[in-house]
C-alpha cells in the first residue's frame, strides 16, 4: 500500500482522488485549507499536514486493524520518500515513530517516557494506597 492508497481509505478529506482540504484544529474548530482544497491527494509526492497530524496517529493506534501491516507499510514509505527520514532512523520502541532525539541508551521518546512514568506512578499508588493514605493521615495528625 502506498500512502495515497492509504488517504483512500482512511482520509476523510479523500474524494475521489481528490482533496475536500477540511483542516481542524485543536480545539476541533474547522476551516478549509486552501492549498489542498480541490487538488489531487499529493501524500505519494508531498507532505501533507492533515496525514500527519490525523492519519498518522491514527496508524499508530489502529493496533488490531486487519489491514494494519500494509498501512504501517505506506506510513514508513511516506516517512521515508516523502519526508525524507532514513529507514535506519531510531524509532520509539512504543510507538515505533521515528525519534531523531533518541540517544544510544534511550529506547522511549518524550512523549511515550512520560506516559509510562505516569502509568507507573498510578499503578504504583493502586497497589499501595491504603499504606499511602496512613502515611498521609498520620502526617496530617502530627501537624500542629
Ligand atoms: S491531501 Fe492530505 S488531507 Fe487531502 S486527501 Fe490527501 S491525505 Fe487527505
Ligand atoms: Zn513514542
Amino acid at each position: 500500500m502506498n500512502p495515497k492508497q492509504l488517504a483512500k481509505q482512511v482520509c476523510a478529506n479523500y474524494s475521489n482522488g481528490i482533496c475536500i482540504g477540511v483542516q481542524i484544529e485543536k480545539d476541533l474548530s474547522q476551516y478549509i485549507d486552501l492549498e489542498l482544497y480541490n487538488k489531487p491527494c499529493c501524500v505519494n509526492e508531498k507532505r501533507c499536514s492533515y496525514f500527519e497530524r490525523i492519519i498518522l496517529p491514527l496508524v499508530e493506534m489502529s493496533k488490531e486493524h486487519p489491514n494494519l501491516y500494509a498501512m504501517k507499510k505506506a506510513v514508513t514509505k511516506y516517512e521515508t520518500k516523502v519526508i525524507g527520514l532514513s529507514k535506519s532512523l531510531r524509532r520509539c520502541k512504543e510507538c515505533k515513530r521515528p525519534s531523531p532525539e533518541l540517544k544510544a541508551n534511550e529506547m522511549f521518546c518524550v512523549k511515550c517516557k512520560r506516559l509510562r512514568v505516569l502509568k507507573s506512578k498510578r499503578k504504583y499508588y493502586r497497589e499501595n494506597k491504603e499504606t499511602i493514605l496512613k502515611k498521609r493521615r498520620c502526617h496530617l495528625e502530627k501537624v500542629p
